[in-house]
């Protein structure tokens, strides 16, 4: 049985025309939902929906959840701050339910892998905080937001040894791509960093009580038809969605 990956979409409040008019869309590229498929699992594209009772019965429905990233950053006031930086805010539809669901799934155990910006929301709704801009707030000769596509990687991350992150990678060092201006300040006393790049910056966090939550700061679904590690990951998340699904039916 293929296991149900629940992937949240964003949102376009209507900076667009369509239909004469400004309507709203929800959008989401396409390679998040290919990655799934090709690992062997169902993509379910999840509804911004704003009430908690919603996000339980989804959670509850699923067998894994795949939290993505976004080309806005989250509202500083939901880690405690007030935005210093000049850079688009994330919809307050998209963010809420990334909160919302992903704090359900942690206390669930259901699995779950952040990406980029994903692993930003669930750090946030672990109760963590964001460096708001790379370049402003931290001294690194490192290019976290490269301007080259995405299917080439861009720095080295280096990898803890017993991480569940080492487990799927086989090695300490892997290249990545990066495309990020914001990154994870402090990360909370559930979650752990698993990986960082040469400058410091978090790029891998886990809860290592949990069976399966793991946030990178890259973006495998760009690298994995060429990089086996990373497709390594998207196949880590369906076999732990899998063997969730077992877990949940004995119940
Ligand atoms: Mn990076």
């Amino acid at each position: 049985m293929k296991p149900i990956i629940g992937i949240t979409p964003d949102f376009n409040p209507g900076d667009r025309e369509d239909m004469g008019g400004k309507e709203p869309f929800y959008f989401l590229r396409a390679r998040y939902t290919k990655a799934i498929e090709d690992a062997g699992g169902i993509p379910f594209i999840l509804p911004l929906m704003p009430d908690r009772s919603a996000w339980k019965r989804i959670v509850s429905q699923v067998d894994g959840l795949l939290i993505t990233g976004s080309g806005s950053d989250l509202a500083p006031e939901t880690y405690g701050e007030t935005q210093r930086y000049k850079f688009k805010r994330m919809s307050p539809q998209r963010a809420t339910l990334e909160l919302g669901v992903s704090k359900i799934a942690f206390n669930a155990d259901v699995p779950m892998l952040g990406i980029c910006g994903g692993m930003q929301s669930i750090n946030v709704a672990l109760g963590g905080t964001l460096f708001q801009d790379i370049d402003s707030q931290l001294d690194t000769t490192i290019l976290h937001q490269l301007t080259y596509s995405a299917t080439k990687t861009a720095h080295a991350i280096r990898i803890e040894p017993r991480s569940l992150l080492r487990r799927i990678a086989g090695k300490s060092t892997i290249q990545v791509n990066s495309s990020h201006h914001q990154s994870i300040k402090d990360v909370p006393s559930c979650l752990t960093t698993t990986a960082v790049s040469p400058d410091g910056v978090i790029e891998a966090i886990e809860a290592q009580d949990k069976k399966f939550l793991l946030g990178v700061q890259w973006h495998p679904e760009f690298l994995y038809e060429h990089h086996p590690i990373q497709k390594k990951l998207f196949q880590a998340l369906i076999k732990a969605a899998r063997d969730f699904s077992k877990r949940k039916s004995c119940q």
